[in-house]
This record gives structure tokens, sequence and C-alpha cells, in this order.
């Protein structure tokens, strides 16, 4: 679980002031969003902008669940533009999260174990081939039969996404 400690890392001590005060108030942050790809975790939220105007800023923060570390984090403030490390908007959000995460959308509390969709696809493929007594030969050939499968899928993928990329330009 992230800490205050692992987040006081990534930003100076007074963006984490600052950052206090911003999360002291609900009214602060809003639209809070959680969303779960094991191991990593990712806030999203809007974030007031604190200069008087009524304004507010597009924020999300990432970060590892089982290590603890932050993985990502932007903002749509000039200071984060500006500045290496978090910008107290990042920080407020991180914050939000650590002191009371049931109130983002999506949170779950006890979240089951998930297996990657490739993983689980892998399994099917195994226990259709390999149900008889078979050897090791067949069992690599197995995997990589399936490993081979999947690096063509990915390179589909890239050229779709490519092809549609130009399509919008
Ligand atoms: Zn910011």
């Amino acid at each position: 679980m992230l800490s205050e400690d692992d987040i006081s890392r990534h930003c100076h001590a007074r963006t984490l002031q600052r950052a206090r005060s911003i999360a002291a108030s609900d009214r602060n942050i809003l639209t809070k969003q959680v969303r779960y790809n094991p191991p990593e975790t990712t806030l999203s939220a809007f974030v007031a902008s604190s200069s008087g105007w009524n304004d507010r800023y597009r924020t999300s923060v990432t970060f590892d669940e089982d290590e603890g570390d932050l993985v990502d984090y932007a903002c749509t403030c000039p200071a984060y533009r500006e500045y290496d490390g978090m910008c107290k908007h990042c920080v407020a959000l991180a914050l939000t999260y650590l002191d009371a995460p049931e109130k983002f959308m999506g949170y779950r509390a006890h979240r089951a174990p998930t297996t990657s969709s490739c993983l689980l696809e892998l399994m099917a493929v195994s226990y259709t081939h390999l149900t008889l007594p078979t050897n090791r030969e067949v069992e690599v050939s197995v995997v990589a039969g399936f490993l081979k499968k999947k690096k063509k899928e990915r390179i589909t993928d890239k050229q779709e996404k490519k092809n549609r990329e130009q399509i919008w330009i």
C-alpha cells in the first residue's frame, strides 16, 4: 500500500503542505475515480485550482499496490509542466485516497486476486491439449505455439492502431 512517506519522496515539503490543505476540503477534489489493474491502481479526479479562478485541473496518479511505489502521475496545471516531481494536485489526490479510498468511484474493499487475460487463455489452451499424460516436448510446443499466436495478435493490434491513427490525421 502507498504511504505518505512514499508520496513525500516525490515532491517538495512545501508541496506536501499545500496538498494537505487542498485535500482537507471535499469540495476541492471532484469526480474521484479509482481503477484497478493489478498490481497498479490509478486514481483520477478534477482538482480545484487554488488561484481563485473557478478553474479545475485534470489530475491522475498511478501507483503499485504491492510495492507501495508511485508509477506515474500527471496534471494539467502549469506547475506540473514547469517543475519536476508531483504538483500539489497530484499529491492532494493521492492523500485523499490514503485517507478515504471508499469515497472513490470504483473502489473495491476486498479485491480478489486476478489472473491476467493472457494467462487465462494459456491455461485454457493447456487444458485442452494437456489432459492426457504428455511429455515435456508437447508441453513446450503448446506454450510456444500460444506465444507465437499472441505475438502475431500484438503485431496486428499495433498495425490496426496505426491505421486508425492515419485515418484521423
Ligand atoms: Zn497540478
